[in-house]
């Protein structure tokens, strides 16, 4: 291995690295290999305290600057992100197991945009006047003060920068707690940002497990938390933060539909299908995994999948020919291994894949069942693992309906030449963000999160910058005060 995977300490508090040795080792597992590439320890707290006390420091600090100056360091973290961008897909490759082809394009650039769309609107964000009569109201849009972030395992460089890129745009501090499976890159993010200029404890990275972030949730000097996980864990730390009405933002899971009508451009249709649930190896909250082909084009729809599968490349994922990598973990291989059991069980058809590969790390072959119901388990629950289910319907109404007869709601795509189809399917689907023919999209200027148990609030565009900040409204009286007394 050329690449120095060890971090020069756990954690990065007020402006620095931080080492704890007291604190549970956590092994950094490189998922293409199964070789442990680094160790940190869980954050005790004592460090979870310095981290909040640094934080609470620099946001007063932060949040006195001019928004202007606020941006022009997050765009010049953006930049540095950039500068290192084939480093930082190393890591990330590292850290994840996804391939260097991917990391190089959707990683430390997806967090670079979301550095330099806020950085670029931190200067613009203000109140608003309202006249009523000689008397008038002004609001001022205030910072909502310390935030945490915590992630999950799939995009760590991009959900830290996510989170952080709109609320320290607000004039927020932010202690980001990665998942335990891939606590490498946000300190990156961490770095760069101090090297931009950041005052030290703006933003400071904490490793641990739940219970780390069960902490800092229930922190008196926390006002929000911002989760990117699984609905179990939204649902806790949802709860644990409403006990002081703290603000939240819900990133969750998914089980989503993707509809494709008789008229579809079938290679686009495919290709919607791959990219929406064997990107990333499928580990994609966003994913389509419920992928409803009409009847009339279900054949030619299987063949050219089976025929565009042939073109997937597996195998060392810093190769950067490789198209489809490994799983993060030993352990959500398992997890998607079951699913695929229990598709076979409940009598989908296996069409590809469904097993591993026989060579070291964690690698599953990507994997199709088709004629699947929309009882069976791998239509209801969310796999995250390169797992597709291919569902038949007959009409537009019907797929209407089945679609949305689930918990979750995150996304929902249409593939179809009829516009006014499109628009009108897209109109009744309940998922919070939606496609036409296309698939998995997530430009930084377009709101992205769920409905329903998909979660609450939304990530990027002008909206995020509703959930990171708040109004003040003042009634400014021209004229003398009438009371009743
Ligand atoms: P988890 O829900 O298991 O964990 C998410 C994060 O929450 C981790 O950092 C975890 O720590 C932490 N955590 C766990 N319990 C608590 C608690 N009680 N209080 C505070 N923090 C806690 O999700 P995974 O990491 O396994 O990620 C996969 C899931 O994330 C999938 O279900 C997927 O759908 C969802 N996801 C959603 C996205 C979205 O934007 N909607 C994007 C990506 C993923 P640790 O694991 O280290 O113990």
């Amino acid at each position: 291995m050329t690449y120095e995977t060890q971090p020069k300490a756990s954690h990065y508090v007020n402006g620095a690295y931080l080492e704890d040795k007291k604190g549970e080792v956590i092994k950094v597992i490189y998922p293409a290999t199964g070789e442990v590439i680094a160790k940190v320890h869980a954050a005790t707290p004592p460090v979870i305290d310095a981290a909040l006390e640094a934080a609470t420091k620099a946001q007063k600090v932060w949040a006195a600057m001019t928004g202007r100056e606020r941006g022009r360091i997050l765009t010049d973290a953006a930049r540095l992100m950039r500068e290192r961008n084939r480093e930082l897909s190393e890591l990330e490759t590292y850290d994840t197991g996804k391939p260097l082809q991917e990391t190089l394009v959707a990683d430390a650039t997806s967090g670079a945009d979301a550095l330099e769309y806020f950085g670029g609107i931190a200067g613009s964000l203000t109140g608003e006047h309202i006249q009523l009569g000689e008397d008038w109201v002004y609001t001022i849009r205030e910072p909502l003060g310390v935030c945490v972030g915590i992630g999950a395992w799939n995009y760590p460089t991009q959900i830290a920068c996510w989170k952080s890129a709109p609320a320290l745009a607000c004039g927020n501090a932010m202690v980001f707690k990665p998942s335990e499976t891939t606590p490498l890159c946000a300190l990156k993010v961490a770095e760069m940002l101090t090297e931009a200029g950041a005052p030290p404890g703006l933003f400071n990275v904490l490793q641990g497990m739940g219970e780390v972030g069960s902490r800092l949730v229930t922190d008196p000097r926390v006002a929000k938390v911002s989760l990117t996980g699984s609905v179990p864990t939204g649902r806790k730390v949802y709860a644990a933060a409403a006990v002081e009405m703290k603000h939240v933002t819900m990133e969750l899971g998914g089980k989503s539909p993707l509809i494709v009508f008789d008229d579809a451009d079938l290679d686009n249709a495919v290709s919607g299908a791959i990219n929406g649930n064997f990107y990333s190896s499928g580990q994609v909250c966003s994913n389509g995994t419920r992928v409803f082909v009409q009847r009339g084009i279900k054949g030619a729809f299987l063949a050219r999948l089976a025929e565009r599968l042939k073109d997937a490349v597996i195998g060392d994922p810093m190769d950067e020919a490789t198209n489809f990598g490994p799983m993060v973990s030993a352990r959500q291989m398992e997890i998607v291994e079951g699913y695929i059991e229990k598709g076979v069980a409940e009598g989908a058809r296996l069409v590809a894949g469904g097993k591993r590969l026989d060579r070291d790390g964690f690698f599953l072959a990507p994997t199709v069942f088709a004629d699947v119901k929309d009882e069976m388990t791998i239509a209801r629950e969310e796999i995250f693992g390169p797992v597709m289910a291919v569902l038949d319907f007959k009409n537009e109404a019907e797929v209407i309906t089945r679609a949305n007869d689930t918990a979750f709601g995150l996304s929902a795509g249409v593939f179809t030449r009829d516009i006014s189809r499109a628009h009108r399917v897209i109109g009744q689907l309940k998922a919070g963000s939606c496609f036409i023919n296309s698939y998995n999209d997530a430009p930084v200027e377009a709101p992205f999160g769920g409905v329903k148990a998909s979660g609450v609030g939304r990530e990027n565009s002008k909206a995020a910058i509703e959930h990171y900040s708040q109004l003040k409204s003042v009634y400014v009286r021209m004229g003398d005060v009438e009371a009743a007394f």
